[in-house]
């Protein structure tokens, strides 16, 4: 069963209510590591695709750990139900409060209060909108908690009370937080420090200098017909860094003009 806790393994935990929540949780973090804490009704979603590539050698190396909590363990009764009608009337079921509560109360053992330290989350798509900016933010966190809704979302009391900051992935709604959570934790992890192997490849990707990245090529150089551009085989590295960069701005125009609204020509060089 996927409520069982999980054996240790290279810093991947899964954490469940015990008659010790506090000690088990301490026990359980790695010292140092950047950790994700996730609340959740299905903690078998994750690590998903957190686990391959180069997220998932990270997790292996321990350079971030992932925990889930899974919010089942909090339900109510012998069918330990987790939600209930909407007060007011309405379609659709609401996480509870007296559920969702204890599962951040869990959540929040040995984490600072300070949520600059240690940001506490519920994917939302009534959130703000998540970015690159907020991504190199959490990067520089010791972790962050994420609390995924399911149904109609989460009791308002719950939100408040544990002063949840609310984060959306885009004007979309989704079925549930996990796919968004495992979104936001894959474009935090990647800037951690060893995650990517070419730190230098952070710096020049989309959003990093304000602007979309300039178009890629690789071999062959002639495929069916359509031709590497020539500069990019020149071999002249300012050549190609100019024509990278007016790409890029060029790009940024057409595509998304917000984000060079209050930018003026002299940067178009
Ligand atoms: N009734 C809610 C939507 C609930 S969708 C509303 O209209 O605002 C169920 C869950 O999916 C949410 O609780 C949230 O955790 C997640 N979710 C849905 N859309 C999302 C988005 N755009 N960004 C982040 N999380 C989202």
């Amino acid at each position: 069963m996927s409520d069982e806790p999980k054996p240790r393994s290279h810093g991947r935990m899964s954490i469940s209510a015990s008659a010790r929540p506090r000690a088990l949780m301490e026990e359980t973090r790695p010292a140092g590591a950047w950790t994700a804490r996730i609340v959740t009704l299905f903690p078998e979603a994750f690590p998903g695709t957190l686990g391959l590539s180069l997220t998932g050698r990270a997790l292996a190396e321990g350079r971030w750990a992932l925990q889930t909590i899974d919010l089942r363990h909090f339900g109510i009764g012998k069918h330990r139900n987790v939600d209930d009608t909407p007060a007011g009337g309405g379609a659709g079921m609401v996480l509870r409060a007296d559920v969702v509560g204890p599962a951040l109360d869990e959540a929040a053992a040995g984490t600072p209060a300070d949520r600059a330290r240690w940001p506490v989350i519920y994917l939302s798509p009534r959130g703000r909108p998540f970015t690159q900016a907020m991504a190199r933010s959490w990067a520089g966190a010791q972790g962050v908690t994420l609390l995924c809704g399911r149904f109609e979302g989460v009791d308002q009391r719950a939100l408040d009370h544990y002063a949840v900051d609310e984060v959306s992935l885009g004007d979309f709604v989704l079925t549930g937080g996990e796919i968004a959570a495992q979104a936001v934790i894959d474009a935090t992890v990647r800037l951690l420090p060893g995650v990517l192997g070419n730190a230098a490849s952070t710096e020049e990707e989309s959003f990093s200098a304000g602007l979309l990245e300039h178009p890629q090529y690789t071999r062959p150089v002639d495929w069916q017909g359509h031709r590497v551009p020539d500069v990019l085989l020149s071999g002249d590295h300012g050549r190609v860094a100019a024509w990278r960069r007016a790409q890029a701005l060029a790009l940024t125009r057409a595509r998304r003009p917000d984000l060079v609204a209050d930018r003026n020509d002299s940067d178009a060089e």
